[in-house]
C-alpha cells in the first residue's frame, strides 16, 4: 500500500478514540511510517501521576522498535484540537535518535503542517 501524507494522517486520526486522556481531555494519535512501508500507530496514555504520561509519538515509536523497525520515513500526529499538535521536547529528542524524518501534524481542521525532525530540534543531545 502506498502511504501518502493524507493516508498517514488518516491512520493517526483512526486511533484517536483509543487515546487515554482522562486528565487533560486532549487526545492525540500518531502513525509512524517505516522505510519498508509498515505503519505503527500510537496514542497518548496519561497517568494520574502526570509526569508518567507517554505521548502518542513515543507510543508509536516504541511499538515500531519492539517489532524490530528502526528506519523511518515519516510520522503523522493528529489531535482534535484547533492547533496542530507539535511534538514536545521529550518526544523530539527520542524521535531524533532514529534519524531526521518528516513530521506531519494536523489538528481538527484539514490543514497539515510538515517539518523535518531537524527543523523542530536542530541541536539534539548527542
Ligand atoms: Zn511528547
Amino acid at each position: 500500500m502506498d502511504i501518502d501524507d493524507h493516508k498517514l494522517i488518516a491512520l493517526a486520526r483512526e486511533v484517536l478514540p483509543f487515546a487515554y486522556a482522562p486528565y487533560s481531555g486532549y487526545k492525540v494519535g500518531a502513525a509512524l511510517l517505516t522505510a519498508e512501508g509498515r505503519v505503527f500507530q500510537g496514542v497518548n496514555v496519561e497517568n494520574i501521576s502526570y509526569g508518567l504520561t507517554i505521548c502518542a509519538e513515543r507510543s508509536a515509536l516504541t511499538a515500531a522498535v519492539t517489532a524490530g523497525c528502526r528506519l523511518f520515513s515519516a510520522l503523522a500526529i493528529a489531535s482534535e484540537g484547533e492547533k496542530e499538535p507539535l511534538p514536545c521536547g521529550a518526544c523530539l529528542q527520542v524521535l531524533r535518535e532514529f534519524g531526521n524524518f518528516r513530521v506531519i501534524v494536523a489538528g481538527k481542521q484539514n490543514k497539515f503542517l510538515t517539518f523535518t525532525l531537524g527543523e523542530l530540534l536542530p541541536h539534539p543531545f548527542v
